[in-house]
């Protein structure tokens, strides 16, 4: 298999049809579930290890067309994690509240705190996808809210944030499919919804969409991983070996103990 890239080149123009959502590397799926297995043990330390120190934080945002795979990821990449210091932020369509605010307020608010790991379900991102697809901002604003993006990474990462972003790549068929298996599971109804087929309908105008903001947003303090999804053993693998290193690169410690804790006695 031609080795693919996952990050794209900074500031290169980006085209998705040079990224094969079926790509697998050299993994088959038992050494990948084997690999991700091991990786979660070492991903318990470091978060432990990130919340002891509490100096830095780690942001990870997810965005992928519908059935992309964003919920499972969340559910197999964390499996095992302790939960007091992951927080996970869903991002619906703007409240009233929300739309009377910049782009970026409600984003901000949901930035992980030192210490913690905050996961995004939807971003900053849908508003330079969906709103540009549905014609509510033109491209010109779009070009603008890309620099606001790219000058609001910036303060997060000069401020301790550490910054990581996964596209979750599917293809058109891979979410019929996905799509067909939520219509013919009954434990799968409650994720199917009718909208989704009209979104579908843009798949075309997503991707360019997607494209841009790709391209647009990669920098080197928060770059974009384009994580091959059509299968999720590998899209896993790819995604927690990501976080591990990122995790191992933050010079992460536990604190310094309080002085001569082995002369204390506790009393009976
Ligand atoms: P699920 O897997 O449960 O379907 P989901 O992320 O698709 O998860 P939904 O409630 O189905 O959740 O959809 C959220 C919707 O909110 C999406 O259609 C998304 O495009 C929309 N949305 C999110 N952020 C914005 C935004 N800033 N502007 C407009 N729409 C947005
Ligand atoms: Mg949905």
């Amino acid at each position: 298999m031609k080795k693919q890239r996952l990050i794209p080149p900074a500031s290169s123009k980006v085209n998705l049809a040079d990224y094969d959502p079926d790509y697998t590397g050299d993994y088959d799926k038992q050494t990948a579930r084997d690999e991700v297995r091991q990786m979660q043990e070492r991903l318990q330390v470091l978060q432990e290890m990130l919340y002891a120190q509490g100096k830095h934080a780690l942001l990870i945002v997810l965005q992928a067309m519908d059935a992309g795979g964003k919920d499972s990821t969340i559910k197999k990449v964390f499996e095992g994690i302790n939960p007091q210091g992951v927080f996970v932020t869903s991002f619906k369509v703007p409240t009233d509240e929300e739309l009377g605010h910049d782009f970026l307020w409600r984003i901000h608010r949901s930035v992980p705190r030192k210490g913690h790991i905050g996961i995004f379900n939807r971003s900053h991102y849908e508003d330079v996808l969906v709103t540009r697809v549905n014609k509510l901002v033109s491209k010109q604003e779009c070009v603008r809210r890309y620099q606001h993006i790219n000058a609001f990474e910036r303060l997060l990462t000069d401020t301790g944030t550490h910054i990581l972003k996964f596209y979750l790549h599917i293809s058109k068929d891979e979410q019929k499919e996905r799509f067909q298996d939520r219509l013919d599971r009954p434990d799968k109804h409650w994720k199917f919804s009718i909208g989704d087929l009209e979104v579908r309908k843009d798949w075309d105008c997503y991707m360019e969409a997607y494209a841009d903001a790709l391209s647009e947003c990669n920098t080197d303090y928060a770059p974009w991983h384009i994580v091959p999804a059509n299968r999720k053993w590998y899209r896993d693998v790819v995604i927690t070996r990501a976080i591990v290193e990122t995790m191992e690169g933050m010079g992460l410690a536990y604190p310094e103990p309080e002085k001569d804790l082995d002369k204390v006695k506790i009393k009976d």
